[in-house]
Order: C-alpha cells, then sequence, then structure tokens
C-alpha cells in the first residue's frame, strides 16, 4: 500500500517511531536490496542511534547478487549486523533471531553481571512502505498477523509476538517515509514500486531506468526485448521496444505510456533478470 506524506503525517510517524523505540532493545530496519539507500528514510540513523541494528536486505531475489554483497560489506562497515532475505520464500528469515540476540549480548551480559535473569530481547521492525515489514512479520511469527497497522495515523494496541524462546517482536512495524528530495532517489522509488508512479513523470522515470540498463545491464535488455543492438537514445529505445512488443498506436507511433508500463511490470516482477539500481558510493 503506497501512502500519501503530508508534513503532519510525518511527524505523527516520527512520533509513533519514537514511542515505540523506547520499548525495544534491538532494531531490525529492512531495506529494499535493490535501492538499499534510497529505501531508507537517513532519520533512522539519528532516532536509533543508541540501539544496536539489524540490517535486512530484503528483496534480495530481484537484485544483483554480487551487488547485494557490496552492500552487505557497506553496512557492516558501520558496525551494523546485516542479512540478505527473501521474505516472500521465507529465505534468510530463520537467522534473524540469530543475528538479534548476537546483536543484544551487550545488553545480555550487563544483566548477568547484575545477577538478573535476562528477559526476553525486545525488538521492533522498521522501515518505509513496501519494503516488505509486513512480509517479515508474518515470516517471524510463523503466522498471518491480520491487520497489520500500516497506516501512520491508526493507532492499534500493540502486542508482542513470540519468536523462539528469547525473543520478542512488536506486532506493529515502525513505518518512516522515503526521502525524495534528490530526483533520482525518487526514480529508484517509482521504479521499484515504493512510492506511486504518478508522483513521477511515468515516461521520465522510464527514460531513466532506460538509460540506467543501457548502461548497467545491456545484455538484459538486449535478451528480454529481442534486441540486437541499443541505440545510444533512449527514445530510439522506447521505439526498438515498443515495436518488438506491437505497442503502436493507429498511425504507426510507438505507445509510449505502454512501453513503459510493460518495462516496469518485467523489472518489478524480476523478469528481465536480478537488477540493483544503487551500488555503494555511487
Ligand atoms: P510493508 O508495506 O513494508 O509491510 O510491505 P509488505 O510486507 O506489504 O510487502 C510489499 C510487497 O512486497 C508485497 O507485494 C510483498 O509480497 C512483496 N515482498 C515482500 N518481501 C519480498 C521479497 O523478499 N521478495 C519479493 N519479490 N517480494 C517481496
Amino acid at each position: 500500500m503506497t501512502i500519501q506524506w503530508y508534513p503532519g503525517h510525518m511527524a505523527k510517524a516520527r512520533r509513533q517511531v519514537v514511542e515505540k523505540l523506547k520499548l525495544i532493545d534491538v532494531v531490525i530496519e529492512i531495506v529494499d536490496a535493490r535501492i538499499p539507500v534510497s529505501s531508507r528514510n537517513p532519520m533512522v540513523d539519528e532516532l536509533t542511534s543508541h540501539k544496536p541494528r539489524l540490517v535486512l536486505l530484503n528483496k534480495a531475489d530481484l537484485a544483483d547478487p554480487s551487488i547485494t554483497k557490496e552492500w552487505v560489506a557497506y553496512f557492516e562497515k558501520e558496525n551494523w549486523a546485516t542479512l540478505i532475505i527473501d521474505a516472500q520464500r521465507g529465505k534468510g528469515i530463520k537467522d534473524v533471531p540469530l543475528k538479534v540476540m548476537e546483536q543484544a549480548k551487550p545488553l545480555l551480559d550487563k544483566f548477568r553481571s547484575k545477577g538478573i535473569n535476562p528477559r526476553a530481547i525486545r525488538a521492533m521492525i522498521l522501515g518505509i512502505p513496501n519494503v516488505g515489514k509486513s512480509t517479515v512479520i508474518n515470516r517471524l511469527a510463523n503466522k498471518r498477523i491480520t491487520n497489520i497497522g500500516d497506516k501512520p495515523g491508526v493507532t492499534k494496541r500493540q502486542q508482542w509476538i513470540k519468536v523462539g524462546k528469547e525473543m520478542e517482536l512488536l506486532d506493529t512495524p515502525g513505518i518512516l517515509w522515503p526521502k525524495f528530495e534528490d530526483q533520482d532517489v525518487g526514480f529508484r522509488l517509482a521504479i521499484t514500486g515504493a512510492i506511486k508512479e504518478e508522483i513521477f513523470d511515468f515516461q521520465e522515470t522510464m527514460v531513466f531506468l532506460l538509460s540506467y540498463l543501457k548502461d548497467e545491464y545491456p545484455n538484459l535488455l538486449k535478451e528480454r526485448y529481442d534486441l540486437t543492438e541499443l541505440t545510444e537514445d533512449v527514445v530510439d529505445l522506447f521505439d526498438a521496444i515498443g515495436k518488438r512488443r506491437g505497442c503502436l498506436v493507429p498511425g504507426g507511433h510507438v505507445d509510449y505510456d505502454r512501453v513503459a508500463e510493460i518495462v516496469f511490470r518485467d523489472f518489478r516482477q524480476g523478469k528481465l533478470g536480478n537488477i540493483s539500481l544503487e551500488r555503494p558510493n555511487k
């Protein structure tokens, strides 16, 4: 579900996250493995600086595996534990509680040194809309938790989900808004479906994607649309794909909106192949 963000919304979402953080020991931040920086609100660093953190690179099934590895190194350099997961298929999920407990070790040691019996470690999921927060919560709960509040305005009594013997997870995620002041960040969010593409010009977003694919993944583009050569000019590329796919309007012109729809859908369903739209230090 896509949320429209307004200043009032943002302030409220931030307040809710701050409130929830008071209850928890370890933050589990979910990002989209295809756009690990564009799919996070940098505010999360400021809000959670005093908590141990686990970063989940989700939707790894759609991302470029070699670049995902570069991202793991990038986040680990920040001293954050990192896991590569595919929440839809449940891959990597079983390691989440282990990593959370690892992150909680200093706290557990503190309990022990004071002679206190360690209690369950409390964690919460945090991320922008559509990164897979509900999917991860359901996986960790091992059942379908209905009515996961995905609206920043909706308050619901919070409950703890037991994950194994030692960990408890807040059943509602913390939601932060994506930050798309930088136009390229906005394009990446629109392409991956994190924000409504209507927020951005459809064809401009497509030009961004096609130019990127032409430079970084030329062979995937050629294979998918049966193109022998990729033209320098992106408009010519639109034309070539449109002709291949029969996206023509009367008069023989290419219907660019239809071409864009097809390419976006192919990208989101992974039909173009494993593609990352962002790499560290780029
Ligand atoms: P939330 O808004 O952060 O709670 O996101 P959801 O859990 O509702 O997931 C948003 C969309 O992403 C849904 O269509 C999920 O099926 C899909 N999704 C979640 N995790 C994965 C994943 O690892 N791989 C893929 N391909 N899709 C995923």
